[in-house]
C-alpha cells in the first residue's frame, strides 16, 4: 500500500541544524543516503517530525534514536498505538517546529489517522502532506483503526482554505498544483457516497456486497481496501444520521 515507497524530508538550515520529516523504516539504504545528505549539507540531525504512527512512517525511530542519539522525536500522541522507545515531544495544532533555520507550523489534520499532522511552511506555501494525498491515487481511510471520513475530508477543506503552492507528500511524487487535486479528491469522496447511497437503495446491506456492487472487476487482492473505504463511507453516513446499521446497513 506504499506505491513507489517512502518519502522523507531532510530540511537542513544553513545554521547546521537539521529535521528528517518522517523516519521511515530504518530501510539501510536509507539511513546511509540521511547520512550522506547530513553529511553534505554539513548539518546535524537535532529533529524528527513524524506526521503519523502507521507502521511506514515510525518503523525507522529506533533506528535513528541510535544513529543520532542527540536528536528530539516529535509527534502527535496516538493513546494505544505509539510503542517506540523513544520520548515523543507532542505537538499541538497551530505550533511551531523548528526544522533546519526556519518555522513549520503545525496542522493537525486527522481522518487518515487520529494522531496525522501536516506540517506547512507559510512563507514559501509548501504543505509536507503526510498520508493525505497521494498522486495519481487516493488514501486509505481505515475505519477499523483509527480513521474517520468525516474529518479526513474536513482535513482536505483545511488545507485547500490555505491555498498551497505544492504539496510534499509521504508517497508518490510532489504536488504541484495542491488545489486542483485536493477538489478532484473532495469530488471523488463525494461520488463515492453518491454510489454508496445508490448501492444501499438497490438492497445491498454488507459491506463485501456494497464494494462488488461499485468497484467492478477489482482485484481481489485490492478487496479489502475496498471494504475499508465502504466501511468509511457508512461510518460518515451513519454519524451524518442517514443510514442506520441495525440489522444490516440500510438508509433511513
Ligand atoms: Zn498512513
Amino acid at each position: 500500500m506504499t506505491g513507489s515507497g517512502n518519502n522523507t524530508y531532510l530540511l537542513a538550515g544553513g545554521n547546521g541544524s537539521a529535521a528528517l520529516i518522517d523516519a521511515g523504516t530504518g530501510e539501510p539504504r536509507h539511513l546511509a543516503d540521511l547520512d550522506a545528505a547530513l553529511t553534505k549539507a554539513r548539518a546535524r540531525l537535532d529533529r524528527v517530525l513524524v506526521t503519523h504512527g502507521h507502521r511506514d512512517h515510525v518503523d525507522g525511530v529506533p533506528h535513528l534514536a541510535r544513529a543520532y542519539p542527540s536528536a528530539s522525536f516529535f509527534k502527535r500522541p496516538w493513546p494505544g498505538e505509539d510503542s517506540q522507545p523513544v520520548a515523543w515531544q507532542p505537538m499541538g495544532d497551530g505550533e511551531s517546529v523548528i526544522a533546519g533555520d526556519e518555522p513549520l507550523t503545525v496542522l493537525h489534520t486527522p481522518g487518515h489517522s487520529p494522531d496525522h499532522v501536516a506540517f506547512w511552511h507559510e512563507p514559501s506555501g509548501a504543505i509536507f502532506a503526510g498520508d493525505l494525498v497521494v498522486l495519481g491515487s487516493s488514501v486509505m481511510i481505515h475505519s477499523s483503526r483509527g480513521g474517520n471520513l468525516a474529518q479526513y475530508l474536513a482535513s482536505l477543506e483545511r488545507l485547500l482554505a490555505l491555498a498551497p503552492t505544492r504539496l510534499l507528500p509521504a508517497h508518490g511524487p510532489i504536488v504541484p498544483d495542491p488545489a486542483t487535486l485536493l477538489k478532484a479528491y473532495l469530488d471523488h469522496r463525494r461520488l463515492r457516497e453518491q454510489q454508496v447511497i445508490a448501492a444501499l437503495r438497490a438492497g445491498y446491506s454488507d459491506v463485501q456486497r456494497i464494494a462488488e456492487s461499485i468497484y467492478d472487476d477489482l482485484d481481489p487482492a485490492l478487496m479489502p481496501a475496498a471494504r475499508e473505504n465502504v466501511r468509511a463511507h457508512l461510518d460518515k453516513l451513519k454519524s451524518d444520521g442517514m443510514v442506520t446499521d441495525e440489522a444490516g446497513w440500510r438508509l433511513r
